[in-house]
């Protein structure tokens, strides 16, 4: 890392950055404060650990998991099950939890993430069994200027509008994420508008970020993945979901059946890995801000222009990138992938993903597939070339990461 000819530079950006980081420590002491809290109300021991087979019934520790979530999250329940297969799951279970033949679903945060467009029928088979196909109507309200369009919410919300959806990242998108605080505005508004509309945050990527999360800010549902930022790099798969009992029990149904509910679901070993990785989540989480913020400043001073901004305050993870060229994003995302602990042989190209307009890069060497708590990069080849960059588990390796990608390109004399 000394030789590298970045090596100064790194120096002097971590001296600017040090206010920023020192606040991302305050958080980070508050989160672990919170979930160790957690913990220990629930009395978490060693037995905890092992797990059950078949049915699942009685697994204690399945339990405790979910007791320490809903305390953690200041909500009634959780349901936190390694048969969630991920966060689309989760929020799939959410939405048909909740929503009947027809109801209508209101998103208020703009389109929804890309793969819920096929769980909600706007894209994908007739017949999969969409919420299309059973009856449940869709809306959602475009941003203006990037901001919430609140006329245009209040003219939306009608006697069939059982739930709103509110993302909080703003996924891959060059726009802020929304911030806890405007997610308690929304929350407001809309029970104002109609008392018993069901709130769902659709939390991925924003967990520990800030020191509440959106079940403090009045949300009923609040759902994520478990190899994101609340597994911690150590939950091997799942999804979760936290809220209002009742409709907790509901999603529950859903993922096994009426009248098993969150009873049965054997836990295969899967207990400990849970539990270790949401002890170490606000941790891990530090990590990848402080990463993102140290990838911003270096990424500016070289010139080119980033969201969020390094000094800027953070509700998610993700950090994106204007590279300007192809070749850039390229570089960038070949040099994430031979910084990686695994995988770093293997040299991504851009390839057509089923469901994207573009071809897509995408850089990730981790320990569990696809995670992206752990240090991952991707990017569609598209004018004007954004890289997105999100997690890390150490600090240390996406400072190596991104001297790396830096490095790169003033080799290929893309700098
Ligand atoms: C990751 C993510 C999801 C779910 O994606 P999966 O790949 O299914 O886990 C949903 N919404 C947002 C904003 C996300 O970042």
């Amino acid at each position: 890392m000394n030789d590298s000819e970045f090596a100064s530079l790194a120096v002097e950006i971590k001296h600017q950055i040090e206010p920023v980081i020192k606040r991302i420590e305050e958080n980070v002491l508050r989160n672990q404060a919170k979930v160790l809290a957690a913990f220990q109300e629930a009395k978490v021991s060693d037995y905890h650990f092992s797990s059950s087979t078949g049915y699942g019934y009685n697994d204690r520790g399945r339990e405790i998991i979910e007791q320490v979530y809903a305390t953690t999250f200041r909500a009634e329940a959780a349901l936190v099950r390694p048969h969630i297969v991920s966060g689309t799951h989760a929020i799939c279970l959410g939405l048909f939890g909740v929503l009947r033949p027809e109801d209508e679903l209101l998103y208020i945060t703009g389109a929804p993430y890309d793969t819920l467009e096929e769980v909600i029928g706007v894209r994908g088979n007739a017949g999969d069994g969409s919420l299309r196909d059973f009856g449940v109507t869709f809306h959602s309200v475009p941003l203006r200027n990037n901001k919430i369009d609140w006329d245009e919410i209040r003219r939306r919300i009608h006697s069939k509008t059982k739930m709103v959806g509110i993302q909080r990242s703003s996924g891959y998108a060059w726009r802020p994420s929304f911030t806890v605080a405007e997610i308690r505005q929304m929350v407001r508004f809309v029970k104002e508008i109609k008392p018993d509309v069901i709130v769902m945050v659709d939390n991925c990527y924003g967990e520990f970020t800030e020191t509440e999360e959106p079940t403090e800010a009045g949300a009923d549902l609040v759902v994520g993945s478990l190899i994101k930022n609340p597994g911690g790099g150590l939950a091997p798969t799942g999804g979760y979901l936290v809220g209002r009992s009742e409709i907790i029990h509901r999603a529950a149904c859903r993922l096994t059946a009426p009248g098993i509910g969150a009873e049965q679901g054997a836990m295969l070993g899967t207990n400990r890995g849970i539990l270790q990785g949401f002890f170490l989540a606000p941790h891990v989480v530090g990590e990848a801000l402080k990463g993102a913020v140290y990838a911003s400043a270096m990424f500016e001073r070289v010139g080119l222009e980033t969201s969020p901004r390094w000094e800027e305050s953070r509700t998610d993870i993700i950090q994106a990138v204007r590279l300007g060229s192809k070749e850039r994003l390229i570089a960038f995302c070949q040099a994430i992938q031979s910084a990686a602990p695994v995988d770093s042989h293997v040299k991504p190209e851009p390839w057509d993903m089923p469901g994207y307009e573009d071809p897509v890069i995408m850089a990730a060497g981790a320990f569990v597939q696809g995670a992206s708590i752990e240090l991952s990069a991707d990017g569609p080849i598209r004018d004007p070339y954004i890289g997105f960059m999100q997690g890390g588990i150490t600090y240390e390796h996406v400072q190596l990461a991104i001297l790396s990608a830096l490095e790169t390109m003033k080799e290929r004399k893309l700098l």
